[in-house]
């Protein structure tokens, strides 16, 4: 997205910075495109680093911050020069068990140098669709953050199969969201957020910056946005809004393709903001 239409869109900064201020719980989401570099096959180091020390901030005022990551199939199949989208399943779960730590492993270090230790928890949607693994992944991901930790989970790619895998982490988070009632889930995308056209074939598409209700005109304009092809693109980040605002949690997408984009979100940098009514924030067990 050019900067120029980044400018145009900006969401005021007292609305941004006071939905994230009054979070006691959040969840990031990291997007592959993001976190992989998809010509050398490495950890976007620098990147990562930046987002770090935003989650730290948040950390250090005395919020929580679970992160959940994708990256693990990109690294993974640069290893082989597997091209990511002919992949076969066994060639995907083979690219996923041998990124996920490279991906650990990078996550680990940035947290280290603040003093955080990293808890990697992986699921599968079978996990979190029985109730007793579901209550002991969240009981898990409070004690991680209880010690110290940082949880930094992902699916897990080598045992889901069609029928009870995510696909996409923009609804596993919404569902890590849920589990955990999170007050606010940040997916970090490539793109500024939701618009009414697709920017790229009309430039006067506007960028939404609040939802209060997913409505056949926002589910159509998903269908025209630019990224509604990739695994992780507008459609499944509105089924990940559609989980989010059910269990009252508020969600955000922006773009994460930026020096800290955490802290650029809070200074009200443009994103699309999808607000529950007040009820469903108010029913929150
Ligand atoms: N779990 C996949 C990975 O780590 C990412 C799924 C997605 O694209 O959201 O590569």
């Amino acid at each position: 997205m050019s900067s120029h239409l980044a400018q145009q869109h900006s969401v005021p900064a007292i609305t941004s910075a006071v939905q994230l201020l009054s979070a006691r719980r959040l969840i990031v989401k990291i997007g592959s495109a993001l976190i992989a570099d998809a010509e050398t096959g490495e950890v976007r180091g620098p990147w990562l680093e930046m987002v770090i020390e935003d989650v730290v901030r948040f950390f250090a005022r005395g919020q929580q911050v679970i992160i959940v990551t994708s990256g693990a199939v990109a690294l993974g199949s640069c290893r082989f020069n597997y091209s990511d989208r002919s992949l076969r399943i066994q060639e995907k779960q083979t690219a996923a068990a041998i990124g996920q730590v490279q991906l650990m492993l990078s996550y680990e270090k940035s947290l280290k140098r603040h003093g955080f230790g990293l808890g990697q928890v992986l699921l599968t949607r079978s996990d979190i669709d029985d109730q007793h693994r579901r209550l002991n992944a969240r009981s898990t991901l409070q004690q991680i953050l209880e010690v110290g930790a940082v949880p930094v989970v992902n699916e897990n790619d080598t045992t889901a199969t069609a029928e009870t895998c995510f696909g996409d982490n923009d609804r596993l988070a919404a569902q890590v969201a849920q589990m955990v009632n999170a007050e606010v889930l940040i997916l970090l995308s490539n793109v500024d957020g939701l618009f009414t056209e697709d920017p790229h074939d009309n430039p006067l598409a506007r960028l939404v910056t609040e939802v209060r209700c997913i409505t056949p005109a926002i589910e159509a304009m998903a269908g025209h946005s630019a990224s509604r092809h990739s695994s992780g693109g507008m459609v499944t980040k509105l089924m990940a809004a559609r989980i989010a605002m059910d269990a009252g949690c508020k969600m955000v997408i922006a773009n994460g393709n930026k020096p800290y984009p955490l802290t650029a979100i809070e200074n009200g940098g443009p994103s699309t903001w999808f607000l529950p009514r007040a009820k469903d924030r108010a029913t929150r067990d």
